[in-house]
């Protein structure tokens, strides 16, 4: 049997990081379980990187905002824009939130840059395990403890004792299923295409982020700092195309140019395919097994608050498992993180990011101008911008979360 702390994470993605990091500045020992090696960690599929104020503030707590920031853009404005047309229907500044947090911006930073960061961070930590090329593979628990079987960097199977584990190993959680809990929702038939150009879009008028609407394609634009500096744009593909058909340079070019016609072609840098999930799990506890991040909630990523809102469930995590460890407090605080960011799961992000969606692909006349007419309005008044603001950036779901009892 290996050593024995008192929390077991599983994963080194962005929120078991955050977890393991934010648990250590307490105090708390920490196992961390990762199944790729120091070799491959970093070859990674492109995945988020659109970074919320509410999340910047977290990142902050644990010293690693400072190592992102010169790796990212900062991105005070978004809009969103009507391809019929082309034409932009409002720009939001998130300068009216600046009473509201230290952050008025978003810190583009992609996932890979994040979890580099902060694995060297948790390496260099004394009371952070890391132990790369480790896979789980199930877990048991009783009343006091947990036992994490794992294969580990020798290829041997191995029992790692603690007195918690946390899943935060992603969508295809082990935890989860060991644990029997049901992952609820839907996925949606058309897959997203995300192709990576070097190409300036701001030249054109685009923030960097941008939302378009569209009743037949819609699509997201963003811009990632380089070298060389990138813009990833997001569009729905149909669902009976397959993905070599899809990801034809010619196929790719074309479908640039229908979006944006440009003399000679696009420096296409990349290209992934993904399917879109908007699921909750029933449960995000059990005994002594806990789910966090994408293990609990995956959803589109059209506004990005998955990862947002897996480093969130961290946080609140870990403050609340500090407080056990040191006997300040018993395990329905364990319960009260389920009450909590499951709240924030259904009704905020799940919410939001279905909202987002049917509002950039709305096919009816009538619906598309009022929801645009909305935004215009939104986007004027100061008041009701800042309130906006609040939700898109998180710190609305936080406050709310912090009132549940
Ligand atoms: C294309 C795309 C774009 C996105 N854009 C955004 C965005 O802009 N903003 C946003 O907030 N979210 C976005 N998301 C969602 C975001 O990527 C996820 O919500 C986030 O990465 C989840 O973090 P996590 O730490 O929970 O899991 P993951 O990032 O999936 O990390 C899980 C880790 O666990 C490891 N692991 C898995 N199984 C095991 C095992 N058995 N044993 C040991 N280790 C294991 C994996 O190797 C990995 O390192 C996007 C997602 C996609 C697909």
């Amino acid at each position: 049997m290996a050593t024995s702390n008192p929390v077991i994470v599983v994963g080194a993605g962005p929120v078991g990081l955050c977890l393991a990091l934010a648990l250590a500045q307490q105090d708390i020992a920490v196992t961390l379980i990762e199944q790729l090696s120091d070799d491959n960690f970093l070859d990674q599929v492109p995945r988020a990187g659109s970074n919320h104020p509410a999340t910047l503030e977290l990142f902050d707590r644990i010293g690693l905002y400072e190592r992102m920031e010169p790796r990212g853009i900062i991105a005070p404005k978004f809009a969103y824009w009507d391809r019929q047309g082309g034409t932009r229907i409002a720009e939001f500044d998130h300068a009216v939130i600046k009473d509201d947090t230290k952050f008025p911006f978003v810190l583009q930073c992609e996932r890979i840059k994040i979890i580099e960061e902060a694995l060297a961070m948790a390496k260099a930590h004394p009371l952070i395990e890391v132990r790369m090329s480790t896979t789980l593979t199930g877990f048991e628990q009783d009343a006091d403890s947990v036992l994490a079987h794992v294969t580990n960097a020798a290829g041997e199977s191995e029992t790692i004792r603690g007195r918690y584990i946390v899943a935060a190993e992603g969508a295809r959680s082990i935890v989860r299923k060991d644990l029997d809990i049901e992952f609820e929702g839907f996925t949606y038939p058309e897959r997203t295409l995300n192709i990576e150009v070097a190409y300036d879009f701001k030249q054109h008028g685009y923030s960097e982020r941008n939302y378009i609407s569209d009743p037949v394609e819609y699509s997201n634009l963003f811009h990632w700092k380089g070298p060389p500096d990138r813009w990833r744009i997001h569009f729905p593909t149909d669902p009976n195309e397959d993905e070599t058909a899809l990801t034809r340079p010619e196929a790719m070019q074309a479908r640039l140019k229908g979006f944006l016609p440009i003399s000679g072609d696009y420096q296409i840098c990349g290209c992934n395919l993904y399917a879109v999930h908007q699921r909750v799990a029933k449960k995000f506890r059990v005994g002594r097994g806990i789910l966090a991040g994408d293990s609990a909630h995956v959803n589109s990523p059209i506004g990005g608050m998955g990862l947002n809102s897996g480093v969130h469930d961290a946080f609140n995590l870990a403050d609340k498992l500090a407080r056990i460890l040191r006997g300040e407090a018993d395990e329905n605080e364990l319960d009260r993180y389920e009450r909590q960011r499951r709240h924030i799961a259904v009704k905020h992000t799940q919410a939001q990011t279905i909202r987002n969606k049917r509002l950039l692909e709305e096919r009816d006349p009538t619906v598309r101008r009022r929801n645009h007419d909305e935004l215009r309005r939104s986007a004027e008044d100061p008041e009701l911008a800042r309130k906006f603001l609040l939700r898109v950036s998180l710190i609305e779901s936080i406050r709310e979360a912090e009132q549940i009892p």
